[in-house]
């Protein structure tokens, strides 16, 4: 089973053509370094020739046919990507999307061929009413699917108050939750202690080896500090 831990850059609606030129540095044989970029970039990312994996960072549950505007899954895999980000917060606030549908892209995923990465998170209104490890278990009841293992899935865990605020959650509360994560998960799946279980929110070169430290982080989850490489290598460096 392939344990390596997992350094993953959400580009989100960043970049052009000209970003590309971030990535060719990067890349490690000692842990896993993903890059997803928006969706225009990444057959142009896959076929620089980097040593970083790609990913795309949604996709629709059905197959391709009439739906202007969507990406199956077997045309992220086509492009060049083996992975896909599902259930960013951003996703679920912007466009109303639900577990169920988070569920549903991650079978589309995995049949093509996709590692999903699922991400669960609280609201600072939930966690301020001591809702965090019931929002969480039920997001990842409803959001992983059945046919989840530790090769096809990733679990991302982004409170959503600590994305893009330059916020994190303080150790004692990510260890809090990623442990709870890993009893949740274990409880549905055989090989649940080798699903990668990876922290977002705000993470910077600054606080990664503290957060890399804590027990069940198994990599990261970073958004604008993945963008130039000045702030991701460090990043990588201390996973
Ligand atoms: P951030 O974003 O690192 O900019 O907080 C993380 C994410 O949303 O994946």
């Amino acid at each position: 089973m392939d344990m390596k831990k997992l350094a993953a850059g959400n580009w989100k609606m960043n970049g052009t053509r000209a970003a590309l030129a971030e990535v060719d540095g990067l890349g490690s044989d000692r842990v896993e370094v993903l890059i997803c970029p928006p969706a225009t970039l990444i057959a142009p990312l896959a076929d620089r020739g980097s040593r970083v994996l790609v990913g795309g960072q949604d996709c629709d549950a059905r197959a391709e046919g009439a739906h202007t505007g969507d990406i199956a899954a077997a045309q992220l895999l086509d492009a060049g990507a083996s992975h896909v980000i599902l259930g960013h917060s951003e996703r679920r606030a912007d466009h109303g999307e639900t577990d169920a549908q988070v569920a549903a892209k991650a079978v589309a995923a995995h049949q093509a061929g996709l590692v999903t990465i699922i991400c669960v998170g609280e609201t600072e209104a939930q966690r301020d009413a001591g809702e965090t490890l019931a929002v969480i278990a039920a997001q990842l009841a409803g959001s992983v699917p059945d046919c989840a293992t530790a090769t096809n899935t990733v679990v991302a865990y982004e409170p959503v108050w600590a994305i893009g605020t330059g916020r994190t959650a303080d150790a004692s509360q990510i260890a809090e939750v990623h442990g709870a994560m890993r009893q949740t998960l274990a409880a549905r799946f055989a090989d649940a202690d080798g699903m990668r279980l990876l922290y977002g929110g705000s993470v910077k070169a600054g606080n990664a080896a503290e957060i890399f430290a804590i027990p069940n982080v198994d990599g990261a989850l970073v958004g604008g500090a993945s963008l130039k490489a000045a702030d991701f290598s460090p990043i990588i460096a201390a996973l």
